[in-house]
């Protein structure tokens, strides 16, 4: 029995009123997104707070299903079986044939759960499962019922059309893309800042990126790396705008003038500064890092409040409170960890000291970027004038 039709389960307690209606209509959007990079031709039907999905073309399952699992906002997949209603000994029929193509091994528990959302049909759902269950027993010797702990759960809905389903692929969750504004997202070839991207996606938040680069230290490699990123993140937040910025002669700047062992947090302001100055122009309403508390120098709560100062939008740190085998499993799981954990450089790490400070003093900070005053400002223009934007999507 081919699947010709998807249930899309969507949980997202608190969402009501108006509110829900935008929501189903964005996730609706997403799920067409998504639907865009399959073969076959789909149609998209919502009815009373469902949204169910009919192929109406031959199309690749596992394509599909791959698909819909970046939408955020989708909680559960369900492929169903649809049938005519023609009485309930056909629909017994149907189930039975159901659970025969689609469970080979016939040693489960189950239980059966029908739903009328037409309250004209003869039985009520609490006749249905006990005809359905007793004709899945006669069919079936080995398989019993369990009706608080069922192996497979039987759903059965009655609608203008009869829907079967039992397996429930899981969606990321979350919110769709569209439902909570824009953030810049400072995107480098790290494993933890597309980690961050996806997590604040997941939060229905549309996203932008912006990545620094410093050529000729940096290659035109690794900033395909960050491009490569945008996309697998893209698959989950829709298109990307990556902006590029070319922050070489202001790490050169930095370098020659203020103390080694402060480098790393004083360009990291300058990298918030222009990512924020960005983000201001093209409407984003935060800033996204992939900082953690204490991985790095840089990351200390000292380093991470001085960082902080230079911004006025709100700066989301959705990995804070992680530690990296927990990003790393989310890298693995959204499929970005394998294109960060390439080998290429980082501007962040081509002008690093030995020692960077881990108890940086805002006020010594504050004195030491006076030395740059002369021709900070307009190196900071010059790295916005000449940003490159790369549309990354899937
Ligand atoms: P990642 O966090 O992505 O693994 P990382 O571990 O090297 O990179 P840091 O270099 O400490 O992290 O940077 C912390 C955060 O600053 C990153 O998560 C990212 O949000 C931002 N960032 C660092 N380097 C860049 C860059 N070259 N361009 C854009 N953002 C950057
Ligand atoms: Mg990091």
């Amino acid at each position: 029995m081919m699947f010709r039709a998807f249930l899309i389960k969507f949980a997202e307690i608190g969402v009501k009123g108006n509110n829900r209606d935008l929501f189903e209509a964005a996730l609706a959007q997403q799920i067409k997104y998504a639907l865009r990079r399959c073969e076959g031709e789909f149609a998209l039907r919502r009815t009373r707070g469902r949204i169910y999905i009919d192929a109406l073309s031959d199309y690749d399952y596992d394509e599909l299903v791959d698909s819909l699992r970046t939408v955020c906002g989708i909680s559960g997949i369900c492929p169903m079986v649809q049938a005519e209603d023609e009485g309930i000994e056909k629909l017994c029929g149907d189930v039975v044939s159901y659970v025969d193509s689609h469970y080979p091994d016939k040693h489960f528990t189950f239980k059966v759960n029908a739903r009328r959302a037409r309250k004209d049909y003869p039985l009520d759902s609490m006749e249905i499962n006990a005809l359905v269950g007793e004709k899945v027993l006669d069919a079936f010797p080995d398989i019993r019922v369990d009706v608080h702990k069922p192996d497979v759960l039987i759903s059965i809905e009655i609608r203008e059309k009869i829907y079967i389903y039992s397996i429930e692929i899981p969606g990321p969750g979350g919110m769709p893309v569209g439902t909570n504004g824009k953030a810049m997202l400072l995107l480098s070839g790290g494993i933890d800042s597309p980690v961050a991207g996806y997590m604040v996606a997941k939060r229905g938040v549309k996203i932008d990126a912006v990545y620094f680069h410093a050529p000729p230290y940096t290659s035109e490699r690794a900033k395909q790396k960050v491009v490569d990123l945008a996309r697998l993140v893209a698959r989950y937040s829709g298109p990307v705008y990556l902006h590029v910025v070319n922050f070489t002669e202001i790490q050169l700047a930095i370098y020659e003038k203020c103390p080694h062992d402060e480098l790393t947090i004083i360009m990291r302001r300058y990298m918030m500064r222009i990512a924020e100055a960005i983000a201001k122009e093209t409407e984003c309403l935060g800033l996204v890092t992939g900082e953690s508390i204490g991985q790095v120098a840089s990351q200390t709560m000292q380093s991470l409040a001085v960082t902080n100062e230079v911004c006025s939008l709100p700066v989301y740190r959705p990995c804070i409170g992680m530690d990296k085998q927990e990003i790393v499993a989310v890298a693995e799981k959204i499929g970005t960890y394998e294109t960060s954990i390439l080998p290429f450089e980082d501007c962040c790490t081509i002008f690093v000291a030995k020692h960077p400070v881990t108890r940086p003093n805002l006020n010594v900070i504050r004195r030491h970027e006076e030395r740059l005053a002369d021709c900070i400002g307009e190196m900071m223009q010059r790295a916005l004038d000449t940003a490159e934007v790369i549309v990354a999507q899937v």
